[in-house]
């Protein structure tokens, strides 16, 4: 009972602030495809993307992430992308050009053009695949020791469910040793699907070269930046924009914290940011952002594979959040 007149008080005092103080609502999105298995929930079906690109269109001022919003005078969307899977080229990028939205591409360029998969993506192919599974699978690196059984499929989702947490907030190292002995339970080489590759190099031109697209940065191994020594945050940061600037050839100026939750950075990683030059980083709770929001922290909204009337919901519910 309380909680729901909190709620309700909280909703009615964003109504009132929404009108004086118009928010930005910063959307966040990482694939336009369809999948058989997405487990982080990662994909939104093309023809839902597309009817979510016409209702913002037809309802809102979509405004560019790199615009300067401090004239903002009614609530407005912005769209971005994080990771640089290659469908942000081959689906998302046509979607965008039909409806007239704009949008920024953050991209970690650690795989682009190459024939893997991003980490999570690659637990995903080797634990939940069709592989012929031995009876357990045993981790062991100078620091850590484990064995987990794998006979039956509830097992391997149980390995899948614990691991994921833990490689999230390893340093690149470690994980890439992690990630090989998985490999090596399942006989299996680097070789990803096609169905989860990243851009290759001339995509991302052609992506960068479109009007309506941005592209900014997303650390170069998409690493948890909040637990890393100041100079490996440093490296992640800065090697991702130079690499990304030479592919494009135009400058990079904004970031976005990979995973990007409250946990994923420290005011230390945002100062940091701002000294390196970038304009505004992008973090990933829900919020909007408003004329005085730090832009080292600017809140998004992740977008889920929602048909267009629970989007349309969402969206509504996302201007009181
Ligand atoms: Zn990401």
């Amino acid at each position: 009972m309380l909680r729901s007149t909190y709620r309700h008080l909280r909703i009615i005092s964003r109504k009132i602030l929404n009108r004086y103080d118009p928010p930005i609502l910063v959307l966040l999105y990482h694939r336009v495809t369809f999948l058989e298995s997405d487990p982080q929930m990662l994909a939104v079906k093309p023809e839902h993307f597309l009817d979510q690109m016409k209702f913002l269109k037809e309802h809102f001022p979509v405004l560019k992430y790199d615009a300067d919003w401090s004239g903002v005078r009614e609530p407005s969307v912005v769209v971005t992308f994080d990771d640089g899977y290659a469908d942000n080229y081959l689906e998302a990028l046509p979607i965008l050009q039909e409806t007239g939205v704009a949008a920024t591409f953050f991209i970690t360029p650690e795989l682009i053009d190459s024939n893997q998969e991003f980490w999570w993506d690659e637990l995903e192919r080797v634990i939940l695949g069709k592989w012929s599974y031995p009876d357990h699978f045993e981790l062991k690196d100078k620091i850590y020791h484990r064995i987990w059984l794998t006979a039956t499929e509830s097992e391997r989702k149980t390995l899948y469910n614990e691991l994921h947490p833990l490689m999230r907030s390893l340093a690149p190292e470690r994980r890439k040793v992690w990630l090989k002995q998985l490999r090596q339970w399942v006989k299996t080489d680097e070789a990803g699907r096609a169905s989860h590759r990243l851009l290759k190099n001339q995509e991302l031109q052609a992506l960068a070269k479109s009007s309506f697209v941005t592209i900014g940065a997303h650390g170069m191994t998409h690493t948890s930046l909040g637990g890393q020594p100041m100079d490996s945050q440093e490296n992640e940061m800065k090697e991702s924009r130079e690499q990304l600037e030479a592919i494009i050839n135009r400058p990079v100026i904004s970031f976005s914290y990979p995973f990007g939750t409250k946990s994923d950075y420290t005011t230390d990683t945002m100062n940091l940011c701002k000294r390196l030059g970038f304009t505004k980083a992008a973090a990933n709770y829900p919020g909007q952002a408003r004329r005085w929001t730090n832009r080292f922290e600017i809140p998004r909204q992740i977008v889920r594979d929602w048909p267009i009337d629970i989007f349309e919901k969402k969206i509504s519910e996302f201007w009181t959040r």
